[in-house]
């Protein structure tokens, strides 16, 4: 399932996209802690739940993309019966990353907290910074940054 169907499916169409509640919305159950020793995780449980734990402890925004990143490994069909555990450290979030799989899970964040057409309308409305926009979405201004130059509304 790609980020766009699931805002189709699940996003009330408010800005901020509200993560935990499309993770709950999906059948996913959803925990905080704050002794998890990681940004977050993502686990299949022997009864088949899904279980997303995220760092409570992290900023507001990290963890917001966190929620978002792991419902890109469930969505994205990255969990199955050989591999029932996605665990990330902050690294995992970096644009330095390799790993195909939290490439990804990191492009289906950014697409999920930045929807592209309540991107455009924030855009076309006007006068807004990146940092303005960032503070919009709720997301960092790198996260920003990268979603506009992606979507080619911004030259990097
Ligand atoms: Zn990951």
């Amino acid at each position: 399932m790609s980020a766009q169907e699931v805002l189709e499916a699940h996003w009330d169409g408010d800005v901020p996209v509200r993560p935990i509640a499309i993770a709950q919305a999906m059948g996913i159950q959803v925990f905080k802690s704050t002794d998890l020793g990681c940004s977050g995780q993502i686990s299949v449980l022997d009864g088949g739940e899904v279980e997303l734990i995220f760092n409570d402890g992290e900023p507001l925004v990290r963890k917001r993309f966190t929620v978002a990143h792991e419902i890109g490994h469930f969505a994205l069909g990255h969990l199955s019966e050989s591999t029932r555990l996605f665990r990330d450290e902050v690294a995992a979030f970096s644009s330095k990353v390799r790993d195909p799989k939290e490439v990804q899970a990191n492009r289906f964040a950014a697409q999920l907290l930045m929807p592209a057409d309540a991107l455009r309308l924030a855009i076309q409305q006007g006068g807004k910074t990146i940092s303005q926009l960032a503070e919009m979405f709720r997301v960092s201004e790198v996260a920003m940054k990268f979603r506009l130059i992606n979507l080619g509304m911004l030259r990097g």
